[in-house]
């Protein structure tokens, strides 16, 4: 075992012991947060990390989240578990607390439809995952089960996806 290595926070400059240079110094979430958002003039806190090709930040922190969840968590102290974090600005990179509420999928499929975002032809089958729901059950930290109620499959279904026995290929 290598000793602990002393680094500063890139945030506060609070000093932090880490296993291994290079290793993420910040202090805590809310240090995480602070360092990678642009505020625009909208008032947004717009992610500058890793974005997924859904437009939403992803981050690692003990574990891979969708930066605007960790943002909901990390802020209010509420772990939004099966419900979904929603954008009231409408911008998936967000990470204003301020901007997000919680929901349920319900409301969200609801919200696209009465935006017009949804594209024609595709339909929602809840029995069928796609490339896009494989990714998101992958990076969430819910339950295998919430994530099958949350997705419409089997619980089975999802531990396919998230053992990679199932779309190996992504
Ligand atoms: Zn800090
Ligand atoms: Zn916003």
């Amino acid at each position: 075992m290598k000793p602990p290595v002393t680094v500063l926070c890139p945030t506060c400059q609070t000093a932090k012991q880490v296993k291994y240079v290079g290793m993420l110094a910040y202090c805590s979430p809310e240090c995480l947060i602070a360092d990678r958002v642009i505020i625009s003039s909208t008032g947004c806190w717009e992610w500058s990390g890793f974005r997924d090709h859904q437009g939403y930040g992803s981050l690692y922190w003990s574990g891979v989240y969708r930066a605007h969840r960790f943002s909901y968590k990390v802020i209010y102290g509420i772990d939004p578990g099966s419900l979904l974090v929603r954008h009231k600005c409408d911008n998936p990179p967000c990470v204003n607390p301020d901007h997000l509420e919680l929901g349920t999928a319900q409301q969200n499929s609801d919200d696209c439809v009465s935006r017009n975002r949804q594209a024609r032809g595709e339909r929602h089958t809840v029995s069928v995952l796609d490339e896009k729901a494989v990714l998101a059950i992958r990076a969430s930290s819910l339950s295998p089960k919430q994530l099958s109620k949350l997705h419409g499959v089997n619980v089975n279904t999802i531990h396919q996806v998230i053992s990679r026995k199932t779309w190996k290929h992504i």
